[in-house]
């Protein structure tokens, strides 16, 4: 399992919806939970190593509220949003050492099935709702760049495809 750079295609196409949760599922997210934690990252998405399966794994710690968390999610859907918005730096494993400011909602009601086939439903916010709403983009193809202008965003991505020929 490889995490995939930009500008590859799959990070910009849509993941599927699970129609059940197989144990290859399972197996699947745990694998991806291994790389996430080996890259070092706080989230990873299916579509980050070429599998278009709605499926996101979680791992950060938040030290300013005493919070941390190790999870994996299946058909994430955020079904509520805050008006109040927060910045915050943003990074990406599929954008290696690129970082920006960005302005997404402070507090979300998440829904999601976990790895015991349960449904759950929980309003997170601060660093947490930020990796969520990060990752879940990733699911349709959307990456945190596209909240940049143009310019910005072409330039982030001309970066990685520079560093990407350095390591060849
Ligand atoms: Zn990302």
């Amino acid at each position: 399992m490889e995490i995939l750079l930009v500008p590859h295609p799959v990070l910009r196409q849509k993941a599927n919806k699970l129609k059940s949760v197989t144990k290859e599922d399972i197996k699947f997210a745990n694998l991806m939970m291994e790389v996430m934690l080996k890259a070092p990252g706080v989230g990873l998405a299916a579509n980050q190593v070429g599998i278009l399966k709605q499926i996101v794994t979680i791992n950060f710690e938040d030290k300013d509220n005493n919070k941390k968390a190790s999870y994996i999610l299946f058909n994430p859907k955020i079904i509520q949003y805050s008006v109040e918005t927060v910045i915050m730096e943003e990074g990406c494993l599929s954008l290696p050492e690129q970082y920006a400011d960005i302005e997404r909602p402070k507090e979300i009601v998440l829904e999601y099935i976990d790895d015991n086939e349960k449904t759950i439903k929980k309003q997170i916010d601060g660093y947490e709702a930020r990796i969520l709403q990060h990752e879940i983009d990733h699911l349709s193809g959307k990456l945190f760049v596209d909240y940049l202008s143009s310019l910005k965003r072409n330039m982030l991505i001309k970066k990685v495809k520079k560093l990407k020929n350095l390591k060849k």
